[in-house]
């Protein structure tokens, strides 16, 4: 295990780092890339063909979100004698899963906090650079309560982040309840926020190349991803609501 996390990080280092601005703005992972990773042994799928794996593979043909490849897999007669059974021992699986599910919430909630992020950035660029009527669109008030606004609910959303990530690392009994809410409340802002921004650009936040249009297509998939958000909200009030 020790080799497989110094490998991996070499990887990051070596190979992600330096290329994953240029990726994020081409939407676009290279297969070499993918397959640099197979050859680590940290991903694919782990059915042997004699255990009915190798089955149909559908790409999913995505409007966005390229950088990650998605797909599903359809099994036929298949039998998961061994290795392949998550958690090694019955009823081990589930929490197995679950606990996975944690850490994905917090993954998803963090893309949602850079699209934020990234929107306070457009908006304040907006707001410095653009020429409207005889001065700066941040010469007006309107602007000035969109940029505010963006900075105190991305400041809300980062403190949520980090402590819903604090508590999966500290394997902590709230995990799973702040995971839910991080994710659930930083998407919807991330949503929430392209439009703000997007209504401080205008047209230039519609344009193929343009990054609010690219943050546009992409946020919604925050909503889905780990849960659709209306499906986590119910399951964060089961437990209140039991009483
Ligand atoms: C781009 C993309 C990438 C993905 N990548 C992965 C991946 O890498 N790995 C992976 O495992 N999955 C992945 N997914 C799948 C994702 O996790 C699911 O799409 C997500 O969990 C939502 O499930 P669903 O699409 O089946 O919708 P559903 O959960 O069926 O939701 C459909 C509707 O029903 C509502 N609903 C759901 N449950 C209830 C309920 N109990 N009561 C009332 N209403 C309910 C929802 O709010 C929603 O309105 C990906 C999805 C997308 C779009």
């Amino acid at each position: 295990m020790p080799d497989l996390h110094a490998a991996v990080r070499a990887f990051v280092e070596q190979t992600v780092r330096p290329q994953v601005e240029a990726w994020d703005r081409a939407d676009d992972l290279p297969h070499a890339v993918l397959e640099e990773l197979v050859a680590l042994g940290v991903t694919g799928a782990l059915v042997p063909r004699e255990h009915g794996g190798g089955g149909e593979v559908e790409e999913l043909d995505k409007v966005g979100y390229r950088g990650v490849e998605s797909a599903a897999y359809r099994f036929h007669a298949h039998e998961a004698p061994g290795a392949e059974v998550l958690g090694d021992a019955p009823g081990e699986g589930a929490r197995q899963m679950l606990d996975s599910l944690d850490v994905g919430r917090v993954n998803v909630a963090c893309r949602a906090l850079g699209i934020v992020d990234r929107c306070l950035a457009c908006a304040v660029e907006e707001s410095t650079t653009r020429e409207v009527g005889d001065g700066l669109l941040g010469d007006h008030t309107h602007a000035q309560l969109r940029v505010g606004e963006l900075f105190a609910r991305r400041a809300a959303v980062e403190a949520l982040v980090e402590r819903a990530a604090a508590a999966v690392d500290a394997g902590s009994d709230a995990a799973r309840e702040l995971s839910t809410a991080a994710k659930v409340v930083a998407s919807d802002t991330a949503v929430w926020a392209v439009d703000v921004a997007a209504r401080l650009a205008a047209s230039r936040s519609y344009a193929a190349g343009d990054e609010l249009a690219r943050l546009r297509r992409d946020a919604p998939q925050t909503q889905i991803g780990e849960g659709a958000n209306d499906a986590l909200l119910l399951a964060l009030a089961r437990p209140l609501l039991r009483g």
